[in-house]
């Protein structure tokens, strides 16, 4: 065993118990002062993970939240509003226009239908926000927070922000702690 050691970084020579060099500040390798660096930095790393999902996690919950409060909302008052919109002089002009024959049930099936797939899509983001947040299942996560886009096909910028954030859920799959379990199965 020589008593001679060099940093790895700059080549300064070093006291052989030295556990930084004293030219460049690096950290010398298989010292408990590199353990407690790596360990650090694993740390560090797991709460940036935690960091990243928890926010992916928070904006899909609040599309979650306004989709089913809205399409509820909407689906409660789908009579109402579809007699609203049925005798809006504005609505009844602008068939005319177009030549269409439509009748108020015709409005209420639309509000309705349109109603169900908003209620969908907020509930599959619901899904994914929960598996983001626990970091846990991360295909099934992916799966719902698409499927809540594609609902959302109507409105082509909710469209695009959801496959937008779809990314971001693909993007976190190393951040998912039973991932490596997932890896294994296939
Ligand atoms: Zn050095």
């Amino acid at each position: 065993m020589t008593d001679k050691k060099f940093c790895t970084k700059c080549g300064a020579e070093l006291p052989i118990n030295a556990q930084f060099c004293s030219s460049c500040g690096q950290v010398v390798a298989g010292t408990d002062a590199e353990a407690k660096f790596r360990q650090n930095e694993a740390e560090f790393e797991e709460i940036m993970k935690i960091n990243s999902s928890t926010w992916v996690s928070f904006m899909i919950g609040i599309y979650a939240i306004f989709a089913i409060i809205g399409a509820l909302a909407g689906l409660l008052q789908a009579g109402t509003l579809a007699s609203t919109i049925f005798n809006s002089p504005e609505f009844q002009q602008y068939i005319k226009s177009l030549g269409w024959v439509v009748t108020q049930q015709d409005v209420l099936n639309y509000i309705t239908w349109f109603g169900y797939m908003m209620l969908a899509s907020g509930i599959l983001a619901a899904i994914s926000a929960v598996l983001v947040k626990k970091r846990i299942k991360w295909m099934i996560a992916v799966a719902c927070c698409l499927l809540a886009a594609v609902l959302c096909v109507w409105s082509i910028l909710g469209f695009i922000l959801g496959l937008l954030v779809t990314w971001c859920v693909i993007s976190l799959r190393e951040c998912f702690i039973d991932e490596p379990d997932l890896v294994d199965e296939n």
